[in-house]
C-alpha cells in the first residue's frame, strides 16, 4: 500500500500482540481523493483473526492486570502514547488528507487533537471523578465504577484519527482492553496510533487492531465477549450496530449524524453569518456531522445574506488536499461523489436551483463545489447529505425558525445568527446536543463541555468525562442489615 509519501507502508492488524496482515484483501481500491488514482486494496480481517482479538481481549479483561493499575500508573501510560503519536503527527495528517480529501491543514489540526485527547485522559485519571459511599446500616455503602471489559471501537473515514484517539484514549482510561477497527476507506492514520500505543508498552492484549470494513465491525460487535461498543459513523450501520448489542443488552455508543440548521434572524451580522454558513459547508469539505445542512434565514435578510455569502463562494480554492493555496478539499471516493451528486440531482428535480459559484480545479479527484439549494420547501429537505450541500429556507419568525430547525428527526448541532439575547431565545427552542452562537467551528464551546446528541443523531453523550465513564459501569457494596426508611 502506498503510504503518504508515496512508499509502500504494509496495512497490518496488531492481535495478540503480533503484527500481521488482514488475511482478506477486498476488490474495492482505496483511491487519491485528490487525483482519483488508485492506491491500494482494501483489507480485511478473517474470522480467525477476530475471533483470536477477542479471545485476547476477553483474557487481557480476566487477567485484569491493566485494570489493576493504580489511575495515576494508567496516567502515564496515556502520556506515553501522547508522545509517541506525537512523534507521527505528520504522517497521519498527510495519509489522512490524502485518503479523505480533508485539507492537510485541517487534518494537521486534528492530529493535534490525537495527543490532546490521551494527554485529556491522563489529566483526568490523575484527578478521578470520586464517588462518595452512602452511609449502609453497618458502615458505609461503596460505590465503585470500573471497567466494562473488551471494548470494540469502530470509527468512520470522515476525521479517522481524532475520533479513534477520543475513543481509545478514553476505553483506556477506564481499564479496558480494546480492539480498533478503522474505516476501511481510511486505514492508515488507525494504524499509525495503533504504532505508538504498541511503542508505549501496554500489558499484553489490551490494545489491538483489526482491519476491516463493515462485515468486520459487525462480528465484532456482535459477540458476547464484547461488552462495550463505541461507534461513530451512519444511521445506517449504528442501527445495524444497536442491534446487535441489543442481543447482548450491551452499552453502545453511538454518534451518528445530522442535518443541521443554521438559523439566521432579522438581527443577524450578515458578514459573520455568511462567514459561519462558508465554515458550515467547507469545514471537512462538507464531510462533517455537524456540517450546514439546511440553511434556515428570516426572509427579510435572505437576499442580502445570499449575495454575501455567493461572494465569499467564489472565492473559495477548491483543490488539492496537499496544497496549502486550497481552502477546500475534494470528497472521500467514487461512490460517496456520486450520492452527493445524486442528491442534488434529487433536488433540483424537485425544484430546487443551485447556486455553485465556486471554480472547480483541473484535478481527476472527486471534487464538488459548494452548492446552496433554494425553492425548496422545508419539509422535502430532511437527509443528511454528507457534502458540501445545503438547502436554503426562509422564515418569517422565530417560532417558524424553530419548527423549521427542529423539522429533522435529527438532532446533534445547530447555529443561531442574531442579536445575543435573541439568538439565545431562539437556541432554547432548538431540540439539538450543540448549539453554537454567532460562529461555526469545529471546536467545541468547551474541551471539557460534552457533545450530546438527540434523535436520529446518536445515542450516549460523548466528552472527555462522558465517554471515559460510558466505558465503566457502577457496583454497590455494603454490609446488610435493616435501616430506618428515609422520609422527607
Ligand atoms: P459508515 O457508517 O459507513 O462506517 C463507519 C464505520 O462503521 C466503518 O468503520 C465501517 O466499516 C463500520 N461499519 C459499517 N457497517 C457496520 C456494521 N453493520 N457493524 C459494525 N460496523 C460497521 O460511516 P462513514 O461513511 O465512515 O462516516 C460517515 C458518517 O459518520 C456520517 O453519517 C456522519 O454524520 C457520521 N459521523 C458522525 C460523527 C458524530 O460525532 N456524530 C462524527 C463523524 C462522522
Amino acid at each position: 500500500m502506498a503510504d503518504a509519501q508515496g512508499s509502500l507502508m504494509q496495512l497490518k492488524n496488531y492481535i495478540n500482540n503480533d503484527w500481521q496482515a488482514p488475511a482478506i484483501t477486498l476488490d474495492t481500491q482505496v483511491c487519491h481523493a485528490s487525483e482519483g488514482r488508485p492506491l491500494f486494496y482494501q483489507m480485511a480481517s478473517d474470522a480467525a483473526q477476530i475471533e483470536n482479538a477477542i479471545a485476547t481481549a476477553h483474557i487481557a479483561h480476566a487477567v485484569g492486570e491493566w485494570a489493576a493499575l493504580s489511575s495515576a500508573e494508567r496516567a502515564v501510560a496515556m502520556d506515553a502514547i501522547a508522545d509517541a503519536i506525537g512523534k507521527r503527527l505528520e504522517a497521519i495528517a498527510k495519509a489522512d488528507a490524502i485518503c479523505t480529501g480533508v485539507l492537510l491543514k485541517t487534518t494537521s489540526q486534528v492530529a493535534q487533537i490525537c495527543v490532546l485527547a490521551f494527554r485529556a485522559a491522563a489529566n483526568l485519571l490523575r484527578n478521578p471523578p470520586v464517588r462518595q459511599p452512602f452511609a449502609g446500616p453497618h458502615g458505609d455503602v461503596i460505590v465503585e465504577r470500573l471497567p466494562l471489559g473488551p471494548a470494540a471501537i469502530i470509527a468512520p473515514w470522515n476525521a479517522p484519527s481524532g475520533i479513534t484517539c477520543h475513543k481509545l484514549a478514553s476505553a483506556l482510561a477506564a481499564g479496558c482492553p480494546v480492539i480498533v477497527k478503522p474505516s476501511e476507506w481510511a486505514p492508515q492514520s488507525g494504524q499509525l496510533i495503533a504504532e505508538a500505543v504498541v511503542e508505549a508498552g501496554l500489558p499484553a492484549g489490551v490494545f489491538q487492531l483489526a482491519h476491516g470494513n463493515g462485515a468486520t465491525g459487525a462480528a465484532l460487535v456482535a459477540d458476547s465477549r464484547i461488552a462495550a461498543v463505541s461507534f461513530t459513523g451512519g444511521l445506517q450501520a449504528g442501527r445495524a450496530v444497536a442491534a446487535a448489542c441489543a442481543r447482548d443488552i450491551k452499552p453502545a455508543q453511538l454518534e451518528l449524524g445530522g442535518n443541521n440548521p443554521i438559523v439566521v434572524l432579522e438581527d443577524a451580522d450578515i458578514d459573520a453569518a455568511a462567514e459561519g454558513i462558508i465554515n458550515g459547508i467547507t469545514t471537512l469539505n462538507g464531510q462533517w456531522c455537524r456540517a450546514l445542512g439546511r440553511l434556515l434565514v428570516h426572509e427579510s435578510v435572505a437576499e442580502s445574506l445570499l449575495s454575501a455569502v455567493t461572494a465569499r463562494l467564489e472565492e473559495i480554492r477548491l483543490g488539492h488536499a496537499l496544497d496549502e493555496a486550497s481552502t477546500m478539499g475534494p470528497v472521500v471516493h467514487k461512490g460517496h461523489f456520486e450520492l452527493v451528486q445524486q442528491a442534488i440531482a434529487h433536488y433540483e428535480a424537485l425544484g430546487g436551483h443551485c447556486l455553485r459559484p465556486t471554480a472547480l480545479p483541473e484535478l481527476e479527484g472527486y471534487f464538488i463545489a459548494p452548492t446552496l439549494i433554494t425553492g425548496l420547501a422545508a419539509e422535502q429537505a430532511s437527509e443528511e447529505i454528507f457534502g458540501p450541500v445545503a438547502t436554503v429556507h426562509t422564515f418569517s419568525d422565530d417560532a417558524e425558525a424553530i419548527d423549521q430547525a427542529n423539522g429533522t428527526p435529527f438532532g446533534l448541532a445547530a447555529y443561531v445568527f442574531g442579536e445575543e439575547q435573541h439568538a439565545w431565545k431562539v437556541a432554547r427552542g432548538i431540540r439539538a446536543g450543540n448549539i453554537k452562537i454567532n460562529a461555526v467551528s469545529m471546536l467545541n464551546l468547551n474541551p471539557m463541555a460534552p457533545r450530546p446528541a438527540w434523535g436520529l443523531s446518536g445515542l450516549g453523550d460523548e466528552g472527555v468525562v462522558e465517554t471515559f465513564e460510558f466505558f465503566r459501569g457502577t457496583r454497590i457494596i455494603g454490609v446488610a442489615g435493616t435501616m430506618e426508611p428515609v422520609h422527607g
